[in-house]
């Protein structure tokens, strides 16, 4: 059993899916510049925030020791949920423990045999695996093709419809045409679920793409957003109408048979809410940060903090985050099955906190990648997922 398992490894490790354990691994955190991680606003080491989690452990104990349903719900999950629709303007919010549940519990609950999903090709894995579980029937449009939504909706068999993307997507770092395809779907009685995942305390002054698009309180448009990112912390949530909410509780299976989320994580996204929702500087520092970091790396500007640098092979990749990493910048290195496109790429993702310096030190070395590794964009460089 235990060689299965190692040659399976190998595998995994040969296709990038895991990386190999060496001595030393995983690099302390500090001790290089973090161009990877998803903590776009510098908040999860904010001492309110971490102090807001500290507090809560020593309140109510570090787990929540049951399901939302039986007796796991706390009076810190009602002032997270409370926070994050100030944050949002949307009118009711329901917590699970991650992100990945969020959107397993939602597709769970809206989907279904007589409900057709409609998935952008680019939305995160979270959303096709809930989409697989739903056990609706599902079609796949081309990435950011409002015209094949159309269509999809206009010729289905189906009484209901979820058309499902993402506001800023997570590996290309592009958006989608909210106002275009909530119009849409309201004409054809659709949902439209969002993914604010990348959006959250990024866009609209931290509120999100949703509310930047005017979007918050239409009843038909609803988010799915993740505690883990901008917010510093970890969980997800669902926003939507109260009749949404209450629907959730009663189906959202992650939300009923998974214990609550934890105090502690519940207490620093509420605190991190608040925060983004007083001081919309910070999303503004981050906006002004990535557009510099695109600037001087050379690269066309994608509208959140991720910013996207495609490479030629799996290989060029590997070998370009690598050097990177020996001069001490850590970057995503994204390359199939991961990437939807087919085309591998450094994922470089901005902060807040960053500094002019630091900003200044990465890009000295990304420009000449870059350029000199400047893809095809019409080349595919793998088979894509
Ligand atoms: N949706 C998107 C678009 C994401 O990028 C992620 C995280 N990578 C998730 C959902 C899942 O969120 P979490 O990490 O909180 O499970």
């Amino acid at each position: 059993m235990e060689t299965w398992l190692a040659s399976r490894d190998h595998v995994r490790q040969r296709r990038g899916l895991v990386r190999a354990a060496t001595p030393g691994d995983p690099v302390a955190p500090g001790a290089m510049l973090d161009l990877a991680s998803n903590d776009y606003l510098g908040l999860s080491r904010d001492p309110r925030v971490t102090a807001a989690a500290v507090d809560a452990v020593q309140r109510y104990g570090s787990g929540a020791r049951a399901s939302r349903v039986v007796n796991g719900t706390l009076a810190v999950h009602a002032a997270l949920e409370e926070q994050l629709c100030q944050l949002t303007g949307v009118e009711s919010a329901l917590a699970f423990s991650s992100g990945y549940l969020a959107n397993l519990g939602v597709l769970g609950a809206l989907g279904g045999p007589g409900t057709l999903l409609i998935l952008d090709a680019h939305v995160h894995a979270s959303l096709l695996d809930a989409a697989r579980l739903s056990r609706s029937p599902v079609v796949m449009v081309p990435h950011g093709d409002v015209g094949q939504v159309a269509t999809a909706l206009n010729t289905r068999s189906q009484p209901r419809a979820v058309v499902v993307v993402e506001s800023l997507y997570s590996v290309l770092g592009d958006g989608a045409n909210l106002t275009e395809l909530a119009a849409l779907c309201a004409y054809y009685d659709a949902w439209l679920l969002v993914d604010e995942a990348h959006g959250i305390g990024v866009a609209g002054a931290g509120r999100g793409a949703v509310h930047a698009a005017g979007l918050a309180g239409a009843g038909h448009v609803v988010l799915s957003v993740t505690l883990s990112k901008a917010l510093g912390a970890q969980g997800g949530a669902v926003l939507g109408s109260r009749a949404l909410r209450e629907h959730l509780v009663n189906t959202a299976r992650p939300f009923i048979f998974g214990t609550a989320l934890a105090p502690a994580a519940a207490a620093a996204a509420a605190m991190a809410a608040q925060i983004i929702a007083d001081e919309p500087a910070l999303a503004g520092q981050l906006q002004e940060n990535a557009a510099t970091l695109a600037r001087l790396c050379g690269i066309e500007r994608s509208p959140g903090a991720v910013q996207s640098i495609p490479m030629p092979s799996a290989d060029h990749a590997v070998k370009a985050a690598a050097t990177l990493r020996a001069a001490g910048v850590l970057v995503g290195c994204f390359r199939p099955p991961s990437v939807p496109d087919g085309v591998s790429r450094l994922r470089v993702t901005a902060r807040a906190d960053l500094t002019l310096q630091e900003l200044d030190y990465a890009a000295g070395l990304l420009r000449p990648m870059a350029r000199e590794h400047r893809a095809d964009p019409s080349e595919h460089n793998g088979s894509g997922r």
